[in-house]
């Protein structure tokens, strides 16, 4: 198997339009045309994943945090980063990042983080903005069905758990063939007028070039009319952070000691108990104070994530409670998720979880 075969894979679960403007996912080195001798998924690529993954003649390296974020104008090896993209280009291993993007789908990062702690109604906390668009096309009668479900088969028409969405309203269309066409219908150089069916359909905007290319190949006419337009609706189901709730409410003291089990979790830091029960639980995975207004607007009781600043513990207003519980520790059940959605897809195929432990953050 090509190593393009299982990125393609990946980015139909979390296409990589859905990073945010600051990530670095994709393909980092390597080369997508290499056969695939197996796979290894980490949170971080660092020099001793990659050295793992040599040890286990494993050539493909699927972690979370792109080991390269910005720039390198010097490759000599004086740092991490330098030392793990030395290792992996002298090896021949290829690292491919799936993060924010991934982050940005529902049963991403946040999803396994919610599913760990039984949360149910989960929705994104803060949906992401223009990622839908409208398809509008004409197709003659006899042939709407056929349009319509080649729209369907390449990713249009999802409203939340509908499928197949569309509207349709039967109108005329007009047109006159000019020199060197070859008309479906109608003659050269007369205007036809012919019964049609205006379709529209919803889509999540990186979907658009395949969608075009099943319109067209759908389609009898030789010119295809059709419109884009972009939506400023959300799209529900990406975007970060994810509110849910407990099957029951919870005393806070139980809460968080059930929280430091399931993530195993040394210490969490934590704004002042409020002395009310537990039942709505907003969380985001790895660094999120960005959501703090959010989870507060949300009415969530508690704020589950990491990389919270001092004075933005503050920003709790005594009406949230926020429980850091570490980068890594929030994350880590990302390394099963990756490992199991790759296996479950390719059984027969070498995806192992790495066993090198890459937390900087030690606790004493
Ligand atoms: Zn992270």
């Amino acid at each position: 198997m090509k190593i393009n075969e299982i990125i393609s894979f990946l980015e139909s679960l979390a296409h990589p339009s859905l990073q945010e403007h600051y990530d670095n996912a994709g393909l980092i080195t390597g080369d997508a045309g290499w056969d695939c001798s197996g796979i290894i998924c980490s949170l971080d690529a660092t020099e001793e994943v990659i050295k793992e993954a040599i040890s286990k003649k494993t050539n493909l390296v699927v972690a979370h945090h792109p080991i390269i974020f910005s720039g390198l104008k010097q490759i000599n090896g004086k740092n991490y980063v330098e030392k793990a993209i030395i290792t992996a280009i002298k090896n021949d291993i290829a690292i491919y990042a799936i993060h924010t993007n991934l982050d940005n789908v529902k049963a991403g990062v946040k999803g396994r983080m919610a599913a760990m702690l039984g949360l149910k109604n989960t929705v994104v906390l803060a949906p992401k903005e223009n990622t839908l668009k409208k398809l509008f096309t004409f197709a003659p009668v006899d042939k709407a069905d056929l349009v319509r479900d080649a729209v369907f088969s390449a990713g249009g028409g999802h409203i939340g758990n509908y499928s197949e969405c569309s509207f349709n309203a039967e109108g005329t269309g007009t047109f006159k063939a000019g020199a060197g066409t070859d008309p479906y219908v109608g003659k050269q150089g007369e205007q036809h007028r012919e019964k049609e069916i205006k379709i529209e359909v919803i889509f999540p905007a990186f979907l658009e070039s395949k969608l075009v290319a099943a319109l067209k190949a759908a389609h009898p006419y030789e010119e295809v009319a059709f419109d884009i337009v972009p939506l400023s609706n959300n799209y529900e189901d990406t975007g970060a952070g994810l509110l849910g709730e407990l099957p029951e409410e919870m005393a806070e003291k139980d809460f968080l000691k059930k929280l430091k089990e399931i993530f195993s979790v040394p210490v969490i830091r934590h704004t002042a108990l409020l002395g009310k029960p537990v039942r709505k639980v907003a969380l985001c995975g790895g660094a999120g104070s960005f959501l703090i207004s959010k989870a507060l607007t949300a009415g969530a009781d508690i704020y589950i994530t990491a990389d919270i600043k001092y004075h933005e513990f503050f920003d709790a207003n005594s009406r949230l409670l926020i429980a850091d519980i570490g980068h890594y520790e929030s994350e880590q059940f990302t390394i099963s998720l990756l490992q199991e959605i790759l296996e479950q897809k390719f059984p027969t195929f070498a995806v192992l979880k790495t066993g090198v432990k890459s937390n900087p953050v030690h606790y004493f």
